[in-house]
């Protein structure tokens, strides 16, 4: 890329994309470490009593932004204590520590209170920055207001319905789900005649071309398609397929043919969960490698690889083409994902607010520490300002104290005896010890062996396995969205695109917050990546594309980000070096917990105890929560084990 097609794209605009350098000074500080870095922790404490200390507004490479993972990665790679030192005893101690302050961690401490009354002391550490783990929320001032984005989890939505537990919460906090249909407007993008897209790229189909997508909604896509017959025929005249390709796209989505002719429901089902859809397409129904590189991202939101790695059984529950001929048993197959599993009263239980779930951390931030968070309603939550200071007192019987790495996590003795445990957590530059009583690792699970030595070797193998699935949740802020409206796109799908989906913001408005209602008014625009390998087994293609999204300077994301807005809507007039305000991308190279999934987990399809089963088990005075708890990358399932794992501690069930 040359200097002039730089300056086009608008790479040295001064748009706000580079406060994370804060950040960074405070990594390089960390990763000198031991005890002549004291100043840096104190340096780590005065920032974070600053009015200014406000993450949510922080722009540039967010998520987990830099700083955040050092020391855990130097924990894995061993070389942690011998640059570390002797930890400092704060003489702190608690009724409980919590490790991990995301949806399950923060849900852990609100029910041990509902147990251990509300004067029980609970500590909760969080690496990050900000609270809320996934549950993100980004801030970006445009003229005049500000603008809200989601940096992570999306909504509250679920393949299977919420449990009684999960949905008692969500009410408790005061979400009312049912009401949801008050503060959404269906209708905003369609009134102005905007329709979902598809942008075929010239690399991988011969041409640059914004064309109508006739496809139906996947699970993690924001809105239906336009159907019928004259979408389609519209599709196929526009689409830059060969002549072939149009042919048997058509035949795909119109014949009702049975290509597994002989077999019955259940040996159909069983020989689908064996293949991916991609072999299905090409191998059983025989369409052209166009129409099968149409499809291949098409699964990424919900399962973060494409239909080279999902099975063909998966691709008939999600709703995908081909199988309206085949006679299939509605009931879910064996081996199915559970993002594929179709569910109509789970579909109706879905809540969106402007910065996703944050929503909800924040919403349990104010239950456990009141004057960390203003307000008194889950509608003014949306425009509540946290006091960020507020979040680590010591007069306070809750405490969140953010930046700080739990690095390693013992009973004090034995075990099945001991009568607490010690906490070693990295902050700063310093590692300093608290005492408690009881532990939950409400973390990521692969990180629990690294931190806790003590637990049986099958245990922390099946921990290990708990890999998270990479993503870059993207936000991008505009002046406004009228080049959108030109070309008539309100989310755009670009299967080969360094983003494979753009969405222009849900347009929700609650409490004092209003979406963008015209398109000469700010927005912003949601973008999504998976950093897939396709080819190989879904495992390997999270681990390299991990390591790809650590690799990945923030330069290069937004040089692709600007050439991707630049040929999808430039035809509008879009240009990305004036329209776009700030970019944000939130890099979760650990983001959605690890679904199995009937390709490459055998103990899955062909049953056997799961390896979330075996490492959630409870160890002495330590019980394990988190999303990886359930293998199920959803909030309520952060929520339910956050449940089980208090009832394990205290042998009591909460009551909720
Ligand atoms: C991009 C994205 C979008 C999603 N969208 C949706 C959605 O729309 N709806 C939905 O229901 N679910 C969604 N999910 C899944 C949902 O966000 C999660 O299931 C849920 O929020 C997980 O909460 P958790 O507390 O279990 O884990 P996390 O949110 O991951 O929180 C765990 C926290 O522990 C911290 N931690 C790890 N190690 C340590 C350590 N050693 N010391 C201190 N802290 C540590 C982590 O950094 C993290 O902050 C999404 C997930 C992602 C990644």
């Amino acid at each position: 890329m040359d200097n002039r097609k730089d300056r086009e794209l608008g790479m040295g605009q001064g748009i706000t994309r580079r406060d994370f350098l804060n950040g960074v000074a405070l990594t390089a500080a960390a990763a000198m470490l031991p005890s002549h870095l004291l100043a840096a922790a104190d340096m780590q404490a005065t920032r974070e009593q600053s009015p200014d200390y406000y993450p949510p507004a922080l722009t540039g490479l967010r998520g987990s932004h830099p700083g955040s993972f050092d020391a855990a990665h130097s924990l894995r790679d061993g070389t942690f204590w011998e640059k570390a030192g002797t930890p400092i005893d704060s003489g702190e101690s608690y009724d409980l520590v919590v490790v991990g302050g995301g949806i399950s961690g923060l849900s852990a401490a609100h029910f041990f209170r509902k147990v251990a009354g509300p004067k029980a002391r609970v500590l909760i550490l969080d690496n990050h920055d900000d609270f809320g783990g996934h549950a993100k929320r980004n801030e970006f001032s445009a003229p005049a207001r500000t603008v809200l984005g989601y940096g992570g989890t999306f909504s509250i939505e679920s393949p299977a319905p919420y449990s009684s537990v999960a949905k008692s919460l969500i009410r408790e906090l005061g979400i009312g789900v049912a009401s949801y249909s008050k503060y959404v407007d269906e209708n905003l993008y369609r009134s102005f005649g905007l329709s979902p897209k598809i942008f075929f790229d010239q690399e991988t189909f011969g041409a640059d071309r914004l064309v109508i997508n006739p496809m139906k909604r996947l699970s993690g896509e924001s809105e239906d398609s336009p159907e019928g017959a004259a979408v389609l025929k519209k599709f196929l005249q526009e689409a830059p397929f060969s002549d072939q390709a149009k042919a048997d796209y058509e035949r795909l989505v119109t014949e009702q043919k049975d290509y597994l002719f002989g077999l019955n429901s259940d040996e159909k089902k069983a020989r689908l969960a064996r293949m991916s859809y991609n072999s299905f397409l090409s191998d059983v129904v025989g369409v052209s490698p166009e129409v099968v590189k149409l499809f291949q991202a098409r699964p990424q939101p919900s399962f973060g690889i494409g239909f080279d790695a999902v099975s063909a059984q998966d691709a008939w529950g999600a709703g995908e083409p081909g199988f309206t001929g085949m006679h299939l048993d509605p009931a879910p197959g064996k081996g199915m994902n559970r993002d594929a599993i179709p569910n109509q009263e789970a579909d109706k239980y879905f809540f969106h607010f402007p910065d996703g779930n944050a929503s909800i951390a924040r919403l349990l931030v104010r239950k456990l520490i009141p004057q960390a968070m203003p307000g008194h309603s889950s509608t003014d939550i949306v425009t509540a300002r946290a006091n960020y200071a507020m979040l680590d007192q010591e007069k306070s019987p809750v405490r969140i104290r953010l930046n700080s790495t739990a690095v390693r996590v013992k009973h004090q003795g034995d075990p099945a005896s001991a009568r607490g445990v010690e906490i070693a957590y990295a902050r700063g530059g310093k590692v300093c010890t608290v005492q408690a009583a009881h532990c939950i690792l409400a973390c990521w699970h692969v990180v629990i062996p690294h931190i806790c030595e003590q637990l049986p070797d099958k245990q922390k193998e099946a921990l290990s396995s708990a890999a998270k699935v990479p993503l870059l949740y993207t936000n991008v802020a505009l002046r406004n969205w009228k080049a959108f409206q030109k070309v008539g796109a309100s989310s755009i799908y670009a299967p080969s695109c360094y983003h494979s989906h753009m969405n222009l913001d849900l347009p929700v408005s609650i409490g004092g917050y209003a979406c963008s209602q015209k398109p000469d008014e700010p927005i912003v625009v949601h973008m999504m990546k998976t950093p897939c390998k396709p080819g190989r087994p879904a495992r390997e293609q999270h681990l390299l594309g991990r390591v790809e999204l650590f690799n990945t300077t923030f330069e290069t994301i937004e040089r692709n980000i600007r050439e991707q807005f630049a040929r999808a809507v430039g035809p509008g007039g879009f240009d990305p070096a004036n329209d776009i305000t700030a970019i944000t991308v939130n890099r979760w190279p650990h983001g959605y917990a690890y679904q199995y999934n009937s390709l490459w987990d055998k103990f899955w399809l062909e049953g056997g105890e799961t390896p979330c089963e075996v490492a959630r088990q409870p160890f002495g005075r330590i019980a394990i929560a988190n999303a990886d708890a359930g293998a199920y990358a959803y909030t309520d399932c952060a929520i339910d084990h956050a449940y089980r794992a208090v009832g394990e501690i205290t042998n009591k069930v909460p009551k909720n």
